[in-house]
């Protein structure tokens, strides 16, 4: 901790730290208990209510693998200790922009979806980064791989000579 801790600004980290704290600690033991892990400690969830076709719809009260949404004085709740990011709302929302989810990887990295596509685009992206991880492990260079499969380059050139 960079400031004194006996400072405005020192207390004030420190109970912010107790808060996170405290705040990780309920939710371990929320998501204990509907058998959920969590794969971001940090994230946001917000429902726009103008937008949102709620008793018509509840589709993503339905879905909601912790039950962190619910339905309550005509509007959709969030029982924000309860949701875990994972998205599943946000792909089943009839309406675009209605429900946005912002959440931190281990890295940094943030992540923002608020309409199917975004979470499609998303997966795509992570996908195509763990097989390009894979590739690297299993091939660090372009030598590497030609050592793997030296024949069918050199069958491919030895057609094309045939062909002259
Ligand atoms: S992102 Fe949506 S579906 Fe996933 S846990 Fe949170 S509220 Fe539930
Ligand atoms: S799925 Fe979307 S439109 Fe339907 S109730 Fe939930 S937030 Fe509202």
């Amino acid at each position: 901790m960079g400031e004194d801790e006996s400072s405005p600004d020192g207390i004030f980290e420190l109970l912010q730290e107790t808060d996170k704290k405290r705040r990780k600690i309920t939710r371990s033991q929320l998501l204990e208990t509907v058998k959920v892990k969590q794969f971001f400690d940090d994230g946001n969830i917000t429902i726009n209510e103008r937008t949102c076709q709620g008793l018509e719809c509840e589709l993503c009260i339905k879905i909601c693998p912790t039950n962190a949404l619910y339905w309550r004085d005509g509007k959709v709740g969030i029982i924000n200790d309860l949701c875990v990011y994972c998205g599943a709302c946000v792909v089943a929302c009839i309406v675009d922009d209605c429900i946005v989810v912002t959440r931190t990887r281990e890295d940094g990295k943030v992540e923002r979806f608020s309409k199917p596509t975004d979470v499609t685009k998303l997966f795509r992206t992570i996908n195509s980064e763990r097989r390009r991880k894979r590739l690297e492990s299993l091939f660090p260079s372009r030598e590497a791989y030609l050592s793997r499969f030296p024949l069918r380059t050199g069958k491919i050139i030895r057609k094309d000579e045939d062909k002259r």
